[in-house]
């Protein structure tokens, strides 16, 4: 059985990178991500809570409260009573920045010249020296299940700043974000190699560890 999964989110590129994690990470359970705009849903609630679990817990129960709505209205559509919504939020913190821009990071983005974030960044970490240029992606989901339970989950990736941007891929403070080890940028790695590490890979394993038991309780013990 495929689960469907409403993604709490109207941002294409969300869809995909969350497509692709899950597509990467695999788990015992087909997941089925679908887009808000499939399911007739179309909002666009605030993000003014002040952590990224707060944030994505008013995303996830923002869509799920149109969701239950729409189950309520036509009862004869199974599928969508059976669709759980997930929402994720995530972001940068630099030590040398005392945390920030933390769950500000897309508006950090937004408000730098160009809205080039990672020429920003560089900037702000000009005279900062290489042991104090730690850093750390953090992400939460929250993923609320069709009756209406919610669950949430978190992964970090530390690393650290480098001196210049390096590489293509990914999106976002990707160019300059060190791996672990500090030989790579997050934006040089292959989106594969990018998910096994990443905040937003660890949380989604999690996910799909949730899911493997909560929908098939005897799987663990087979
Ligand atoms: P969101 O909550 O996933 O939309 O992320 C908010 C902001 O955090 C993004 O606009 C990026 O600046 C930053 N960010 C989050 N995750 C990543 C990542 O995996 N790579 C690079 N930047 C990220």
């Amino acid at each position: 059985m495929t689960l469907p999964i409403l993604i709490a989110s109207n941002n294409a590129h969300k869809h995909g990178e969350l497509r692709e994690i899950f597509a990467a990470v695999g788990g015992a359970v087909p997941v089925e991500l679908v887009a808000p705009r499939d399911m007739g849903i179309d909002i666009d609630p605030d993000e003014n809570a002040d952590s990224y679990a707060g944030n994505a817990r008013l995303k996830a129960r923002a869509f799920a409260q149109v969701l239950f709505a729409q189950v309520l209205r036509q009862k004869t559509a199974t599928e969508t009573a059976e669709t759980w919504v997930i929402a994720d939020d995530s972001g940068l913190e630099v030590d040398a920045l005392n945390g920030r821009p933390g769950i500000h990071s897309a508006r950090y983005h937004k408000q730098a010249p160009g809205g080039d974030g990672c020429a920003e960044l560089l900037r702000e970490l000009q005279s900062v020296p290489d042991d104090r240029r730690t850093a750390r992606f953090q992400c939460a989901i929250v993923l609320i299940a069709p009756d209406g339970s919610e669950h949430t989950f978190t992964g970090t990736c530390e690393g650290s700043i480098a001196h210049e941007k390096r590489g293509v891929g990914g999106f976002g403070f990707d160019p300059v974000f060190l791996v672990p080890g500090g030989a790579h940028t997050m934006a040089e790695l292959s989106p594969r190699e990018k998910h096994h590490i990443s905040h937003r890979g660890v949380a989604a394993r999690q996910v799909l560890a949730f899911l493997t038991r909560s929908t098939d309780p005897g799987a663990d013990s087979r």
